[in-house]
């Protein structure tokens, strides 16, 4: 693993004063690839915290343009970024952040053997998305690859967070939680509100568990929390894997 010259031990201080991080963790965010899907309302914090946290190798994918109705939650971006590409937008402001890492922007909709070679290729997967598809397209491509999945969601005041590792017998996958057998049509999250700040806590709260489990600190495996924006409460509810799941179950 590679040393930490003096930029590195002064940037990352407040990481290697925790005794559950320490230099060895540092070094594993250094020596760690995530994947973020989505540079929205969720991947920009996400984005950004990973990158000033010194997670080594970031590639963020997202096939859509800045536009004006994104900027009161996709912090990632700016008025100057309007009808720029969101990727290399974040990617921008990534490097910007942290010019020690490396950040791959992707600008496409990453899906079937693209998106499992992707997964594949990084240590975890960040689900930044806003729709049923993609969440359930890369949470399969995350179970076939055996790659944990941190996913996020958040609408109106509601919002969501799971860990899930389909390399322990106990985590369930997403499909688990969310059968897509029960889902009434794939409205994009784009046609609810959603509170500005919420997608802060929750993205915030995704690259949390990315930055611990990266740095070699254990997840909270098969839990779902949930935040309630307006009355200001979390809770959570533990969630069992579903053996007859057709994505992660017994074939
Ligand atoms: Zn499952």
């Amino acid at each position: 693993m590679q040393e930490l010259d003096d930029q590195a031990l002064l940037r990352y201080s407040r990481h290697i004063l925790l005794p559950q991080i320490d230099i060895e963790g540092q070094r594993r965010l250094l020596a760690a690839r995530a994947l973020i899907v989505g540079a929205g309302g969720l991947g920009s914090p996400a984005a950004l915290y990973l990158a000033s946290a010194g997670v080594g190798r970031l590639t963020i994918v997202d096939d859509d343009t800045v536009e004006l109705s994104n900027l009161q939650r996709q912090i990632a971006h700016d008025t100057a970024s309007l009808k720029q590409g969101k990727a290399e937008s974040a990617a921008r402001r990534m490097r910007a952040l942290n010019p020690a890492i490396e950040v791959r922007p992707l600008a496409e909709r990453l899906e079937g053997e693209r998106l499992m070679a992707e997964a594949a290729a990084h240590d975890l997967v960040l689900d930044c998305s806003d729709n049923f598809a993609t969440r359930h397209a890369v949470n399969r491509a995350c179970v076939r690859a055996g790659v944990p999945l941190v996913s996020g969601a958040a609408v109106r005041f509601d919002g969501q967070l799971a860990v899930f590792d389909s390399r322990d017998a106990a985590s369930p996958c997403y499909h688990c939680l969310f059968p897509e057998e029960g889902e009434a049509g794939d409205g994009p999250c784009a046609t609810f509100g959603v509170l500005s700040p919420l997608v802060g806590v929750i993205g915030s709260l995704q690259a949390v568990e990315a930055v611990k489990l990266l740095a070699g600190i254990a997840p909270p495996l098969g839990r779902l929390t949930l935040y309630d924006a307006l009355s200001g409460a979390f809770r959570q509810i533990r969630v069992p894997r579903d053996q007859g799941c057709p994505v992660c179950g017994e074939k």
